[in-house]
């Protein structure tokens, strides 16, 4: 289908983005990569009277480390770019995620501002990002403030975000050396939404894990993650009993809704799968292992 007729506008700056969206209020989006806004638009999810085009906005889509083992992705950084960064090169988590986000001109066009913007919990950045507990810099008419990952989501597809209001960075700590990330995904095929995923992040001294956060995607309404389940693993050894009783946790917390990729109990019994494969490739890349984590494939 062919979406509803629309006004396109280009941004050439943040400050003319901002101003624009503000200006044009309920009638506008804003437009990335356009990979989630215009497939919604087609759909007639979403019928826009207008786009602003931030994607050529200059200075939003570098991807560096700076002082303090602190990691900046600009907003506008693609899939792709992020995937073949030196950030991804350092860890492995970033790059399981990044290269296996759909297809290769989904991943070359699409932004991980986009996926964070769109809420919606079948992107794999969202969830990836909880495990880092990353913080989001966002621009809008009223300045620019910070907003934990965990706090941009308030309901599928709706953000904490106030109108005319931009991410423009996503910045999280690089963690320290005894560390390791994992994040694992089940799709029927590349050029679709994961089935679930799962991404873990942990630190292990004298093999007992010292931090630890786990959040699951494609599970429920939003990124779900559960303290319960990181409690269990908070201080102890990765023992197989201990790994069993968080999965059980956070899959408990799941609320994975039936769909055309899967039954609820089959998401669970994914997710379940995904949980334990995670937290095993996490513990063992502490370790200093190279293991190819990557997405299931049907
Ligand atoms: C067939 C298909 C398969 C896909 N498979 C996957 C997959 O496996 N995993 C995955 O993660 N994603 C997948 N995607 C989604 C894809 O990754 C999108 O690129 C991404 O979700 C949105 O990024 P975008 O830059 O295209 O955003 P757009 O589509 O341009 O925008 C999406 C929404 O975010 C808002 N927005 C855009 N930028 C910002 C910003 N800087 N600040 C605030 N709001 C903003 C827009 O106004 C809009 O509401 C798939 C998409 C398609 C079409």
């Amino acid at each position: 289908m062919y979406p509803a007729p629309f006004h396109y506008h280009r941004a050439e700056s943040l400050e003319g983005a901002i101003s624009l969206l503000a200006e044009l209020g309920d009638s506008a989006r804003a437009l990335a990569g356009g990979q989630t806004l215009l497939v919604w638009m087609k759909l007639r999810f979403d019928e826009p009277q207008h786009l602003v085009d931030v994607s050529r906005i200059p200075g939003l889509s570098e991807i560096r480390q700076q002082a303090g083992d602190e990691v900046c992705i600009g907003a506008l950084a693609t899939h792709a770019e992020i995937a073949r960064s030196a950030i991804a090169e350092a860890l492995p988590n970033v790059l399981d995620c990044g290269s296996g986000i759909a297809d290769a001109q989904i991943r070359s066009r699409g932004t991980i501002g986009g996926a964070l913007g769109s809420a919606d919990p079948s992107c794999d950045w969202p969830t990836l990002l909880h495990t880092f507990d990353a913080v989001l810099t966002c621009t809008g008419p009223e300045g620019t403030r910070t907003i934990p990952v965990s706090e941009l989501v308030e309901d599928i597809y709706t953000t904490i975000l106030k109108p005319a209001e931009l991410i423009t960075e996503i910045r999280f700590k690089i963690p320290p050396e005894n560390s390791g990330g994992a994040y694992c995904g089940f799709k029927r095929c590349a050029p679709a939404y994961p089935t679930a995923s799962a991404g873990v992040q942990l630190t292990l001294e004298d093999d007992i894990c010292s931090a630890i956060r786990i959040a699951l995607g494609s599970a429920g309404l939003t990124t779900i993650t559960s303290q319960e389940a990181e409690a269990v693993l908070q201080g102890n050894p990765l023992t197989e009993a201990n790994i069993d009783k968080a999965t059980e946790a956070i899959v408990a917390a799941a609320d994975p809704v039936p769909d055309q990729r899967g039954s609820e109990d089959f998401k669970r019994a994914v997710l379940r799968t995904l949980v334990k494969r995670a937290i095993d490739i996490a513990g063992r890349r502490c370790h200093g292992e190279i293991i190819k984590g990557h997405h299931e494939y049907v």
